[in-house]
């Protein structure tokens, strides 16, 4: 009898029936080879996250009657509560608000430096530009109901040139006004280098320095899971997320968390609801199995996205295209974006993503001008949560550099043939001629 070896698997029939051919096989089975070491610590980053996860839950005692839901007002949402006490856990905080009536990441950023900071205070970033969305809720673009509207200013001390801190000029910027401090983790759609944790560490000791009480927030969208430590972990008094990114692990369907010191906490519920209700109230409704669940996976579903990002570099990398972070770089958030430096080049990575997916690979994505950009943007989302990014998802302005950025995939097996059909689109597309590039 035979072994059940990966030798006698006949995936080039199945890579077949998705129009892969066996030269594109082939090509990426050899970058594959040189990547398993780099895979082999990513899954011994997993592992330690889930137990961290699975103990948490242990601890706080996650029973059956968690997973049910409460509707109207919510008064004692066991399930609820309890999930709130284990986000505190994992994260290593005194308190946490995880909610579905948190929509958003920026939802959930806002609410935190609404919540916190009061008319004549100041918030500051020591990291340069924040995420797109929040220059409207801090009204560096105007807009209706933003904090410059509440009378709470905003200073920005950008990154040097090599992406250290400029540690001088954020002195500097500190002044008795300032109230909080926001540091991004991810680089988001920017092209500075994502921030380690034990780099955001310094930072915030460094802003300690300065001034003890100074409330220290990390936007940590797409950071969760990454490494085995979180902000919170060094310092930061408050840490923010998206719950359709990393921590809901694909399967949360809405959501946001803060989790940290617990006045920090409270403000934020007490603004999410009402003052005098706080935390006490918002039905869990049916969304409870979902976030315990996703939350039970996310270590895993981080790894696969980082697995990836990590394959995707490689590839590109090697065929000349430049990629951010390269092929080797240490990695502190799930993003990779691709520079083909053509329209068609981004047309068809985005459309390769898309044709891959389980929901909605039979349509094809075009560029469209989407509100709010200068340029056009073509966007690959096949996924079952709307607009998820920890599924495999990808979006690039048709603009130059002419970039994708791309993240995601619940499992590995996704991510590796979505990256695929993107390669053997430029290829069908004769974008790239050859696979022995560099
Ligand atoms: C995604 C993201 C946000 C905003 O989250 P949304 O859920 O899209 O509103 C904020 N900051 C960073 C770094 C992000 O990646």
């Amino acid at each position: 009898m035979e072994a059940n070896t990966s030798s006698n698997i006949n995936l080039k029939k199945q890579y077949s029936q998705f129009g892969i051919s066996g030269q594109v096989l082939d090509y990426c089975g050899g970058i594959l080879e040189n990547l398993k070491e780099r895979f082999q610590s990513i899954d011994e980053i997993a592992e330690y996250n889930q137990l961290k996860v699975i103990h948490a839950m242990q601890e706080c005692r996650v029973s059956e009657a968690c997973l049910l839901g409460t509707t109207g007002y919510g008064y004692n949402d066991l399930g609820r509560d309890t999930l709130e006490k284990v986000y505190a856990k994992v994260f290593h905080t005194e308190d946490a608000l995880v909610r579905p009536q948190i929509t958003c990441g920026t939802h959930a950023l806002a609410l935190a430096l609404m919540s916190n900071l009061r008319p004549g205070d100041e918030l500051l970033s020591p990291v340069g530009k924040p995420y797109d969305t929040l220059e409207e809720v801090i009204g560096i673009r105007e807009s209706k109901g933003s904090l410059k509207e509440y009378g709470i200013t905003y200073r920005q001390v950008d990154l040097l040139d090599d992406g250290r801190f400029d540690y001088e000029a954020i002195r500097a910027a500190v002044n008795e006004k300032t109230k909080l401090v926001t540091i991004q983790r991810s680089k988001g759609y920017q092209t500075r280098p994502t921030l380690s944790v034990a780099a955001i560490g310094e930072l915030i000791s460094f802003i300690k320095q300065i001034k003890p009480d100074i409330i220290c927030m990390v936007d940590n969208c797409y950071g969760e899971f990454v490494e085995t430590i979180e902000p919170s972990d060094v310092g930061a008094d408050m840490v923010v997320g998206s719950l359709i990114k990393n921590p809901g692990g694909g399967l949360a369907p809405i959501g946001g968390y803060i989790t940290g010191r617990k006045d920090c906490v409270e403000n934020a519920a007490y603004r999410l609801t009402s003052p005098g209700l706080g935390k006490e109230v918002g039905a869990s409704l049916g969304v409870m199995t979902s976030f315990y669940q996703g939350l039970f996976l996310a270590p895993t579903v981080t790894a696969s996205a980082l697995k990836g990002a990590i394959f995707a570099a490689n590839i590109y990398e090697k065929l000349g295209f430049p990629v951010i972070p390269n092929s080797t770089e240490c990695r502190h958030d799930i993003i990779q974006a691709v520079t083909f430096g053509t329209p068609e080049g981004v047309i068809a990575f985005c459309q390769g993503i898309q044709a891959a997916a389980s929901v909605d690979s039979h349509v094809t994505p075009e560029p469209w001008d989407m509100p709010g950009y200068d340029s056009q943007v073509i966007m690959a989302a096949g996924a079952f949560v709307s607009g998820s990014s920890i599924e495999l998802s990808a979006d690039g302005p048709i603009a130059p550099p002419y970039a994708v950025y791309f993240q995601g995939g619940l499992t590995w097996p996704h991510a590796k043939l979505g990256i695929m059909k993107s390669l053997q689109n430029l290829i069908d597309r004769e974008i790239i001629f050859n696979l022995e590039v560099n």
